[in-house]
């Protein structure tokens, strides 16, 4: 059977390999006679599901050993108040807002720390990257947060700040949920990622929390129990029953990504060379066509999630209704931004948006 391509932001789409495996090990995980959502969090099978999954993802992004890696839940909506109930220490905390995420992060953030806005491109509709030499960082914030990728206005750090180099002593933190594992992170610039899994990595209802030891310890007094990163991370994130199925299913995409090549490229290098090659046919196709529009500044464009416009609203019905007889689903931009998004996370081929863009030229020339 070939499945259409599934453009969603998020739940998105997954390797076909990996939910044909799953589906394979449904009923009966490797002899064990359980499926995997029906075994004991504590049992040996489980635990060696937990700590392959963790092996490989460290593996993959090369994750440095004084970094922690929690299994969470409750999404990265739930890390704007996990985050600063741990490591704001109730004072001052440095925001960037480049979109909707970051800026729902400081509005939560609000609640429980002094939340000073560093940067903002509102100005200019969330479509560009605030330069960083233009940051107004304090001297005293426990943190600097950033979302690296906005996934509805589609701006992404192509590099993430060196806040050294910028005169801040803080960690940075960054909600990387919608292009975690589409690149490499330098660790020595983050102290803490987070990312829900329901993008490149999982189904939803799995969070993924990479902190480095040190901020650990320092959760505020109300901070609830099952919150507190430290507890996370002393209970190997098993102090209560942990989203097993969705650690289980990123646990086959890290494997998946391990087994892809791309010339001589294996694993992210691989990738990220393949993203890097989609984002540009497509980008090019979008800036060359006269036709349709993508209003973020070229050196911010997101490889992942990518707004466009076609020339005026009536034509978007028409598109998306012949898009989805062709084989293309859920383009249907965020209604905040209007007109279209194509995401074209991991598990996007290179032949899903080459087909995207066959068909975006065809409805072009038959409405242009
Ligand atoms: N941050 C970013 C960058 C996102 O893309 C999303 C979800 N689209 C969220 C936060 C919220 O994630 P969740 O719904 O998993 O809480």
């Amino acid at each position: 059977m070939t499945r259409p391509f599934n453009f969603s932001a998020g739940p998105a789409t997954l390797p076909e390999e990996v939910l044909q495996q799953a589906a394979s090990e449904m009923l009966d995980w490797h002899g064990s006679g359980m499926g995997v959502m029906e075994m004991s969090h504590r049992g040996k099978e489980f635990i060696s599901i937990a700590q392959q999954a963790e092996a490989d993802l460290r593996d993959v992004l090369a994750i440095p050993a004084h970094f922690k890696v929690l299994f969470m839940q409750g999404g990265a909506i739930a890390q704007n108040a996990i985050l600063p109930l741990n490591l704001s220490r109730g004072g001052r905390t440095d925001y960037v807002i480049t979109g909707s995420w970051s800026q729902k992060s400081a509005k939560e953030a609000r609640k429980f720390c002094d939340v000073h806005v560093a940067a903002t491109n509102e100005a200019d509709t969330h479509t560009q990257l605030p330069a960083y030499d233009s940051w107004q960082l304090s001297d005293d914030a426990a943190y600097v947060h950033v979302c690296s990728n906005e996934t509805i206005h589609g701006v992404e750090m192509h590099e993430l700040p060196d806040l050294a180099a910028l005169g801040s002593k803080a960690p940075l933190v960054i909600d990387c949920s919608s292009h975690i594992a589409s690149r490499p992170i330098d660790w020595s610039r983050v102290a803490m990622a987070y990312a829900g899994a329901q993008k490149n990595i999982g189904p939803a209802g799995l969070t993924l929390v990479i902190i480095r030891e040190d901020l650990l310890g320092h959760a505020l007094p109300i901070c609830p129990t099952i919150f507190d990163y430290k507890i996370q991370a002393d209970n190997d994130s098993m102090y209560n029953t942990p989203p097993t199925y969705g650690i289980y299913m990123a646990g086959l995409v890290f494997q998946w990504i391990k087994q892809q090549r791309e010339g001589a490229l294996t694993g992210l290098a691989a990738i990220e060379a393949r993203n890097i090659a989609k984002a540009q046919l497509f980008y090019d196709y979008v800036d060359a066509s006269g036709f349709y529009t993508n209003k973020v500044g070229a050196n911010c464009r997101s490889r992942m999630n990518i707004p466009f416009f076609l020339p005026g609203d009536a034509l978007n019905e028409p598109f998306l209704s012949g898009a989805k007889e062709a084989g293309l689903l859920q383009l249907k931009g965020h209604k905040s931004v209007g007109g279209m998004r194509a995401s074209i996370y991991n598990a996007m081929p290179l032949a899903g948006v080459q087909a995207l863009v066959g068909y975006m030229k065809d409805f072009a020339q038959r409405h242009g």
